[in-house]
């Protein structure tokens, strides 16, 4: 658990760093309290990631105590402090000035804002769980690390029943900012909460006009839906809202809510949680058979790339997850050692195997094709070279054996390292004779 511990340090660290910005606004006499999804997450026992100042100080006020801070959208009024603690960790800790939102007319962003007192600054937050403050100096011990919670919205009661509800009139926020809704399911999910009827009301009207929001503020919402081990449920609130069609520009075909997603692993990676889903989603079999796969993998990721601006490196990974899943379960019982040996040592070969792993979940069997993958990978490793050796020969030497570059090398190369793969080849010699006799 040396990944947790550190995160629980890196947690504390963050803790102590917004309280010294406290309490430096505080000794030039400023209030200022922890705010937002910290006080959440302590009041829930959870290490927040990160700590959020607010502040009755301007941006310039901060900037006068703080005089490295970086200005990240002034007209909001909100800075950001650095840190640096050591070697390789550096703290950037938000600190905003409590401010009510005007009219938000391109639906994304406030026109303006006002700068105000903590408790309009509350009402201006989306749901009550996230618009707590936190005296962190008080004696009170609200939260284990100590500190008085302030409470103008009723977030602690509903934190205790697990509700999210948004702050004031659903329907006006949720018309305010589209995005909500989809923040409203990744806390619900991640919480295991229920979102409050009003609110949900609210969020099944406005879900068609999520497509006006960005496609990076979509994305990045999707991604911290779909990398934590909540991502069943918000995979089916999303179905449930009509957020997913208004996220991805299309209707579900398959409509069986997150079948397959269910039985993905808990830590899985993006790439194999959303192969899952847009299994789910563009299927209609209750398993979905391998050719469809094949199919969807053809079109569904560069369709949710623009969608949810995915970076390159995801769009390819969520490609290589459906077509890895395919080449495993069609293709692998059939194939050669070396194609064997090719297919396990691609870099997508895990991804694809957990995959195909939870497919063979949802069958219900006992040994599934991913466990009998994994067994023939072991023997193969075990063969001399192992999985990927070093090739015997290289194009070098087939120039040395007087061939001149050409379209015929790779092929040479190629044929050359298959009977290496497969152990008919052991020497540099025999190697190069397979080369050659490739016309
Ligand atoms: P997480 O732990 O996932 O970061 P968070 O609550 O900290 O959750 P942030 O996106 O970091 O979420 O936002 C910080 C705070 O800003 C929120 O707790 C909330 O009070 C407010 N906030 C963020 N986005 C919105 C929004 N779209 N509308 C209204 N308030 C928002
Ligand atoms: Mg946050």
């Amino acid at each position: 658990m040396v990944h947790a511990h550190n995160a629980e340090n890196e947690s504390q660290h963050a803790r102590q760093e917004a309280v010294r910005i406290v309490t430096v606004l505080r000794d030039h006499g400023h209030e200022a309290y922890l705010a937002g999804g910290c006080v959440r997450d302590e009041l829930l026992g959870i290490a927040p990631e990160d700590y959020d100042v607010a502040t009755d100080a301007t941006p310039d006020g901060v900037h006068e105590l703080f005089p490295r801070a970086q200005s990240v959208g002034k007209a909001f009024g909100v800075m950001h402090v650095r840190m640096r603690v050591r070697k390789g960790e550096t703290i950037v800790t938000e600190v905003a000035t409590f401010r009510k939102d005007a009219v938000y007319t391109d639906r994304r962003r406030p026109d303006s804002v006002t700068f105000t007192d903590a408790r309009e600054d509350a009402f201006r937050r989306d749901f009550t769980i996230n618009a707590l403050f936190l005296d962190p100096m008080d004696d009170a011990h609200d939260v284990p690390s100590g500190g008085r919670v302030i409470d103008y919205v009723n977030g602690v009661e509903d934190l205790r029943s697990g509700i999210v509800r948004a702050v004031g009139d659903p329907e006006a926020r949720l018309a305010e900012d589209h995005l909500r809704g989809l923040r409203a399911v990744r806390f619900a999910a991640r919480f295991g909460f229920e979102i409050e009827t009003k609110t949900a009301a609210a969020i099944t009207a406005h879900a068609s006009k999520l497509k006006g929001v960005s496609e990076e503020r979509i994305g990045d919402e999707v991604r911290r839906m779909f990398t934590h081990s909540s991502r069943t449920r918000a995979g089916e609130l999303l179905e449930a809202f009509g957020l997913a069609s208004a996220a991805l520009g299309a209707p579900a075909t398959g409509a069986r809510g997150a079948v397959l997603l269910g039985h993905v692993r808990d830590d899985a990676d993006f790439a194999v949680a959303l192969g899952a889903w847009a299994i789910d989603r563009g299927t209609t079999a209750q398993l979905a058979l391998i050719g469809e796969i094949a199919i969807l993998a053809d079109t569904v990721p560069g369709q949710w790339r623009r969608a949810l601006k995915l970076s390159n490196d995801e769009t390819e990974a969520f490609h290589l997850v459906l077509v890895g899943a395919c080449q495993i379960e069609r293709d692998w019982a059939e194939a050669s050692m070396a194609r064997q040996k090719r297919i396990a040592s691609s870099g997508w070969f895990s991804h694809a195997l957990a995959l195909v792993r939870a497919r063979d979940g949802q069958r219900g069997v006992d040994q599934g094709i991913a466990d009998g993958v994994c067994q023939m990978v072991t023997a193969l490793e075990k063969t001399p070279g192992g999985l990927a050796p070093e090739p015997l020969i290289t194009g070098e030497d087939l120039i040395a054996a007087g061939l001149r570059p050409g379209p015929t090398f790779k092929a040479r190369l190629r044929a050359a390292y298959d009977a290496q793969l497969e152990g008919q080849a052991t020497t540099g010699n025999e190697a190069l004779k397979i080369a050659m006799a490739i016309r």
